[in-house]
């Protein structure tokens, strides 16, 4: 019986290291042939180096997901070389919580420019790909932190809310198209995220709720992994996943 993954197409942002990678990981051992968007192409190289020399197909795509040019190239790249893209994981972002009184407005223009506008960028490259398909899945990553703010996590979560209203949005108007999307949103999973925190004081209590309830980003590329498996005809819009242990 097929899984419905073997033989998809499926373009992954941020896919050098936590989510993006497991999700890459677990994708392409059950027969997708993976595209691995990050800035740090050292480690997207070797991770495709490695999912080959195994016998699976990945490419990597050097990419700044704030460059749209980028984007579209990353997204042309999949379907240049495979033919067609059946799934965009908008994937890559970061988390620099502080207190908003701290002003730190660097990190709030990164974070939109990634977490936002580099969802944004990725749904440019990839629809007019899918419409003419007519067909394609479009998992948009955003987190618990979208529907719950805290103090210190104002912009992270407004970032991440705007990412659940786009795929409300989204899932609307590509009905047309017979696309399917999917906006996924992950409770404390292990990973690098909190490096992105530069407040000390922020950085280590997040350090120690992440050391007392993360769990694996496993969990993150079963969830994927479930809602492209499903039939054509069933389209899984939202999941929400915590940590057993996470109260919040
Ligand atoms: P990591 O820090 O491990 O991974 C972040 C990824 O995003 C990296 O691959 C990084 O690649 C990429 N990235 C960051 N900026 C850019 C950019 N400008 N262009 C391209 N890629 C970029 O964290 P996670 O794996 O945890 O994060 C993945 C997603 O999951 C994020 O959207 C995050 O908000 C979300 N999330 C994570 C949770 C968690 O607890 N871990 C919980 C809820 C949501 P590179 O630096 O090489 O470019």
């Amino acid at each position: 019986m097929s899984n419905n993954i073997t033989g998809k197409v499926v373009v992954i942002t941020g896919a050098s290291s936590g989510l993006g990678e497991a999700a890459a990981r677990h994708l392409c051992a059950q027969g997708a042939s993976v595209v691995l968007g990050a800035r740090r192409v050292d480690r997207i190289v070797s991770l495709a180096d490695e999912l080959t020399r195994a016998g699976g197909k990945a490419l990597a795509v050097a990419t700044d997901v704030t460059r749209p040019d980028q984007v579209q190239r990353l997204v042309d790249m999949a379907v240049q070389t495979y033919g067609r893209i059946d799934v965009l994981i908008n994937n890559a972002g970061l988390m620099p919580h502080s207190p908003l009184e701290r002003r730190k407005i660097d990190e709030w223009d990164r974070m939109i420019d990634v977490n936002i506008k580099g969802v944004l960028y990725g749904i440019a490259a990839a629809l007019p790909h899918m419409q003419r398909q007519q067909s394609g899945h479009i998992i948009n990553v955003s987190s618990v932190a979208g529907h719950k703010v805290r103090p210190g996590s104002a912009v992270y979560a407004a970032t991440k809310s705007a990412v659940l209203m786009l795929s409300e949005g989204l899932r609307q108007e590509v009905k047309p198209y017979n696309i399917r999307t999917t906006v996924i949103s992950p409770g404390a999973v292990a990973t690098e995220l909190p490096d992105s925190i530069t407040e000390p004081d922020v950085a280590q209590s997040i350090q120690q709720f992440y050391a007392a309830y993360a769990i694996s980003a496993d969990s993150f590329a079963r969830a994927v992994a479930f809602a492209i498996s499903q039939p054509e005809d069933v389209d899984i819009n939202e999941i929400l996943f915590r940590p057993t242990r996470q109260e919040l």
